[in-house]
């Protein structure tokens, strides 16, 4: 976890013979120095120039060894950068103020090296404390001189920019400078030889291009990459240490600068306050945008500056008295640097490598822990590969098999094969939700229910009855009372089983949308008299039909030896669809009931009508009675105003008025009649109604019936379980029946022979039964026990 952390700033004050006292004073802190300025009298009586400023930075270092200044100013950022931190070390400062001296130090003398040849010793010493790690180390060193990039450490001879195509570059690990040589150091000599090369290079460069050495930023830097030597650690470190030896920040203008010279200042001055721009910006935590790019220093040293790395920067100060001017303007830098936050953090990278090597390792450890766990709970042989083609494809068919109800159970054996047969069951139910839709479509044209538009254009055209039926549409209860489509027939288009099971999940999706579907009892009679009605036969055979019903309760409508019945075609290997089933059913086994049924229908719809009709009746009758009260009353206030006749206290009327009082007499004797009739219509209506819908209910039980025995039950399970029972194949579910082993038919036959004589509301009781026990020799048999043990 990283905190925020302060630049540190000191400050250098080169030694000199001639040092201001009277005008620079430090703290006894070692941390403050104070500037004092005598007043310039140039400036007339009149004077508000300040005079005293108080500078308090991380470090004064005044009469500092080389030794002292390293320990004080990088030593801690170097021994970070060997656990990951990037670290940037800046001396800033007017030229001749030390800042070459503090960073390279005299190569003569080995006391007075200076940080550069310190921070690679200590670099080499720490590799040699870590036997944990392989930490390689590498050097570059960049020269920035006028905005373009030089590599003091060219393998080729230095002959200037264009021959050294160096630019910075970014990319998503960070930024980097293009063509600048990268030079592996396996031990301190090496480095010492690169940086003196680096040095030479600087010198001859500043000759042979007739540059000012002093007026160009020195970037050197050391990279350390430390790896884990115990190879189960992925994770490997990598940094920076930047040593940056600015260009001197004298500012312009004080020595008349023109030309070349001008030039450079401009350049210097642009990238020191760049510079400054950035690191503020970067302490800042509101701003989310640095100027990075504004100029080469700042652009070379974008991952190093702020952010995430230690930053330290000293100002190189002279003590002399005519220097104060810019002692001041560096110490104001230094001040400013003090108050930028960083946030230091380690730049943790990943080998991919060796991440994939252990994780096979671990994966192949893991493996074996499986096979242990296994061969312990006796499950052998369970794979927990990928699946491979053959195995999907098997779990695909054991979906199949187990939404057809010809599966009982898909077996759990891991977590992969748990999750494949997830998977499986989401492909089938696309595929079947969109086979639905495409076969409704190729058999009909699909309106949506809100296009108002679209539905009345088709009651227009005649396809559609006023109560939103199609012609010929099934009537909402069932499958096509009405005209079936000719291509619907059976025996036109042999439909796979697939095929049936995709009709009826579309059958269940309807009936959750609102409509039903033949094999839904409730839905039966939940519908009412919301079915049409047609014209009235025989009220006899309803009554007859109704009275047979409620004699007998178990359903014998169709004895199992009817001859129909004998005549049946051999069975298709796939069976039809339901609803092509169900057109065959009406005309064959279920034709006498769906007679009765449309008979019944008819009748319905035919009360309904003269109900319809007693309505008008009635209720114009009862206009005409109001319309003859009118009269009446107005006759009567006729008669009272031109005064009334009296003989033997009876009131005389007129004619007219007596004729009205007979008319409202026959009026409410009509009327009554009618009433009545009305009255038994509704009470006639209100029982077919309910006629109707038995019959319906019968018509979808017994086609229920049928179909189960005629394409799904086994026809010598179906002779098994007909032999002297009342019980018919079709009543029990279909996948209860066929998923019976060979004993649980026997026990099953028996049990219906002994028990269900007690009446058909017993086989759900034993139909239960008869599962536990199924499953308890499943159970058995699965566990590998005899079946006496388990008794
Ligand atoms: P800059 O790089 O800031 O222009 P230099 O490092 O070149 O300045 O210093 C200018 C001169 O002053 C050099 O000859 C250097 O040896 C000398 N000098 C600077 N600082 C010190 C110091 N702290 N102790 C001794 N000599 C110094
Ligand atoms: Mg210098």
């Amino acid at each position: 976890m990283s905190t925020r952390k302060k630049v540190h700033a000191f400050v250098r004050v080169r030694p000199s013979d001639d040092f201001a006292h009277d005008m620079i004073r430090f703290g006894s802190d070692n941390k403050t120095i104070d500037i004092h300025l005598k007043k310039d009298t140039r400036r007339g009586v009149v004077n508000n120039q300040q005079t005293d400023w108080s500078f308090k930075l991380d470090g004064v270092l005044h009469d500092a060894s080389q030794e002292l200044v390293y320990d004080t100013v990088a030593k801690a950022v170097v021994a970070q950068a060997l656990d990951g931190y990037n670290g940037t070390i800046m001396c800033y400062g007017q030229t001749g103020a030390g800042k070459t001296y503090t960073m390279t130090g005299t190569t003569e003398n080995y006391r007075h090296r200076g940080i550069l040849p310190r921070a690679l010793q200590q670099v080499f010493r720490m590799i040699e404390e870590r036997p944990s790690h392989a930490i390689t180390v590498r050097v570059s060193y960049l020269e920035i001189y006028n905005e373009s990039l030089f590599d003091l450490l060219s393998t080729l001879p230095y002959v200037g920019p264009a021959a050294t195509p160096v630019a910075i570059s970014e990319n998503p690990q960070g930024v980097f400078i293009k063509g600048l040589s990268v030079h592996l150091t396996s031990q301190e000599e090496d480095a010492f030889s690169l940086l003196f090369e680096g040095e030479t290079n600087r010198i001859i460069a500043s000759h042979t291009m007739n540059k000012n050495s002093s007026r160009s930023h020195c970037i050197f830097t050391i990279y350390v990459e430390a790896h884990s030597r115990t190879l189960s650690d992925e994770k490997y470190i990598t940094s920076k240490i930047n040593l940056v030896d600015l260009a001197g920040s004298e500012r312009l203008g004080k020595s008349g600068s023109e030309g070349r010279v001008l030039k450079e200042a401009t350049y210097i001055n642009k990238s020191l306050s760049f510079l400054e721009q950035a690191i503020i910006a970067l302490g800042d935590q509101r701003r989310d945008h640095i100027p990075f790019r504004q100029c080469k220093l700042t652009h070379a040293l974008k991952d190093s500056l702020g952010g995430n790395c230690n930053l330290v920067l000293v100002a190189n100060v002279y003590g002399e008295a005519a220097q104060l001017d810019e002692t001041l303007s560096s110490l104001r830098f230094a001040s400013r640097m003090k108050l930028v936050t960083t946030e230091p953090a380690v730049n943790e990278k990943y080998d991919a490598e060796r991440m994939v090597k252990n994780l096979e390792k671990e994966l192949a450890l893991l493996k074996q822990e499986l096979a242990i766990h296994d061969s312990l709970a006796n499950r052998a042989h369970v794979s927990y590969d990928p699946m491979d083609e053959v195995q999907i494809a098997e779990i695909h068919s054991q979906v199949r098999r187990y939404l057809d109800g010809t599966l009982e159970d898909i077996d759990v054996i891991n977590l992969r094969q748990i999750q494949e047969v997830f998977n499986q069951f989401r492909v089938v139910l696309t595929q079947q939700e969109q086979e639905v839709e495409s076969s409704l479509r190729r058999k009909y044209t699909l309106i949506d229910k809100n296009d108002f538009a679209a539905i009345s254009a088709v009651q227009k055209a005649g396809l559609m009855d006023a109560d939103g039926h199609l012609v010929g549409e099934t009537d909402g209860q069932g499958f096509g009372l009405g005209v079936a489509s000719y291509s619907s027939k059976p025996g036109k288009k042999p439909k796979s089983r697939r095929m049936w099971k995709e009709q009826f999940s579309a059958s269940a999706t309807a009936r959750k949308e609102g409509g039903s579907s033949p094999m839904s009892g409730k839905d039966v009679e939940a519908s009412t008299s919301k079915t049409q009605l047609a014209p009235l036969s025989k009220d006899v055979d309803v009554k007859d039909m109704v009275l047979r019903d409620r004699e007998t309760s178990n359903i014998d409508t169709l004895p199992p030896d009817s001859p129909k019945e004998d005549l049946r075609p051999p069975r298709p290997v796939t069976p039809p669809s339901k609803a092509v089933a169900f057109e065959d059913f009406k005309n064959e086994r279920g034709s006498e009931i769906n007679r009765i049924f449309k008979e019944n229908k008819s009748i319905l719809n035919e009360r309904r009508k003269r109900a319809s009709e007693a309505t008008q009746r009635v209720n114009a009758i009862k206009r005409e009675m109001d319309e003859a009260r009118e009269a009446l009353s107005a006759q009567k206030a006729v008669r009272e105003r031109q005064g009334e006749y009296e003989k033997k206290g009876l009131i005389i009327i007129d004619e007219e008025e007596f004729l009205l009082i007979l008319k409202l007499k026959d009026l409410k004797k009509q009327y009554r009649a009618e009433y009545q009739d009305l009255r038994d219509l509704r009470a006639e209506i209100q029982y077919c109604e309910h006629l109707v819908d038995q019959c319906r209910h019968r018509l979808l039980t017994e086609f229920e019936i049928w179909y189960n025995e005629s394409f799904f039950i086994p026809e010598d399970m179906q002779a098994a379980l007909k032999s002297g029972s009342s019980i018919r194949p079709g009543m029990v579910p279909v996948s209860r029946i066929v998923s019976l082993g060979e004993d649980d038919q026997d026990k099953f036959s028996q049990l219906q022979q002994d028990v269900l004589p007690e009446g058909p509301e017993s086989i759900s009781f034993y139909n239960a039964k008869a599962k536990r026990e199924q499953k308890h020799s499943y159970l058995k048999s699965t566990m590998g026990l005899p079946r006496a043990q388990r008794r």
